[in-house]
């Protein structure tokens, strides 16, 4: 895929976060790395209106903007994920409504069901509040994610990881579902959380599953 291919399926990802329910208006924010710079979706501007030249490359060692205008709010979490974490090249941000309700209450989604693992551990944690777009969000950021691939950000939203745009995609919605799915089973009273001995067999399981 050329540059600028690459540039409108991000938009395209970007389009369907809000087609698929799990954002809303300018909400949210998705990048991909792009060799020593990453190209991140501009600030407060609508996807469905937003132009392959409206995206902002950025460096990732510097921070610094290398082409284009104001980028996303939040682009420093998405600098120390994509510094931090090798196996990671795209990182998605977004606003949907269960994982924000639970994140509202500062939960983190546990073992209650075994797709939990589908992010890469036990639980799902939740990162501590700071203001959106700070240095101190990104430390709680990239402090729950841990070599997890998804978390919760409290009184916020989510943040979903992948090797790319369809896997990070796939994962938030996946994400979002057990968040509704959890919420619904928290009405009918506590769940059985699944034991660590069960969780690792479903890591160890869902290591050889699947492409992505
Ligand atoms: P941006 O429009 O600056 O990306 O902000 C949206 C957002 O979700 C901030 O957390
Ligand atoms: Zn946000």
């Amino acid at each position: 895929m050329n540059s600028q291919n690459q540039r409108q399926a991000l938009i395209d990802t970007a389009c369907r976060m809000n087609e698929q329910g799990i954002n809303q208006g300018t909400a949210g924010n998705l990048s991909f790395r792009a060799g020593e710079n990453f190209i991140i979706t501009p600030s407060g501007k609508h996807y469905d209106e937003m132009h392959a030249d409206d995206l902002v490359e950025v460096s990732i060692s510097t921070g610094e903007v290398v082409a284009g205008g104001r980028p996303s709010t939040e682009w420093r979490f998405h600098r120390d994920i994509l510094a931090s974490r090798n196996d990671i090249h795209v990182v998605l941000h977004a606003h949907p409504v269960y994982s924000t309700a639970l994140a509202c209450q500062q939960r983190e989604i546990p073992a209650f069901h075994y797709m939990v693992a589908v992010a890469g551990g036990k639980r799902i944690r939740c990162a501590g509040y700071a203001l959106f777009g700070t240095q101190l969000l990104s430390g709680y950021v990239l402090e729950a994610l841990g070599n997890h691939r998804a978390c919760l950000m409290a009184n916020h939203g989510l943040i979903a990881l992948g090797r790319n745009l369809k896997s990070a995609l796939n994962l938030a919605v996946e994400v979002e579902t057990l968040a509704a799915q959890y919420i619904r089973v928290l009405q009918m009273g506590e769940p059985v959380l699944l034991t660590d001995a069960q969780m690792d067999e479903v890591i160890t399981a869902f290591s050889g599953y699947g492409a992505d």
